[in-house]
């Protein structure tokens, strides 16, 4: 975390537990003390370019890959598919 995150920001044995249903986990190595902090939550989406990174074996759902690529890729399915929805009927 390179001293980014003050305590009150982090997820883990020194700062807050989540219990979110879905936790993506974007560039996170997984580090024990990490995962203390996500116990609770149901599923794990994690997003590395490390394929042997500690958190694939805790994620339910793992896209190896560069985070900002991936997350700019969802990002525009995201609003592909806001845009979809918000397109009355019959009209393209
Ligand atoms: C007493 C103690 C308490 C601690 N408490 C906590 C705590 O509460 N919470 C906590 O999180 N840590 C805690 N730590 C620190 C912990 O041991 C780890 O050092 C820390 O979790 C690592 O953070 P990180 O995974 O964000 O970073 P790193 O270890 O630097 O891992 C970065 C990960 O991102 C991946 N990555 C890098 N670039 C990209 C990219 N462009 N695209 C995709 N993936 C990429 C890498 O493959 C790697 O897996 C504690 C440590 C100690 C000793």
């Amino acid at each position: 975390m390179m001293g980014k995150f003050p305590r009150s920001k982090q997820i883990g044995a020194s700062g807050k537990s989540v219990s979110a249903t879905t936790y993506i986990a974007v560039g996170i190595s997984g580090a024990v003390q990490h995962l203390q902090g996500i116990k609770a939550c149901r599923h794990v989406i994690a997003i590395n370019c490390d394929p042997g990174a500690p958190i694939i074996k805790r994620a339910d759902l793992t896209v190896v890959g560069d985070a900002e690529e991936v997350m700019q890729a969802l990002i525009a399915r995201v609003g592909q598919a806001r845009a979809q929805s918000e397109t009355p009927e019959g009209q393209v």
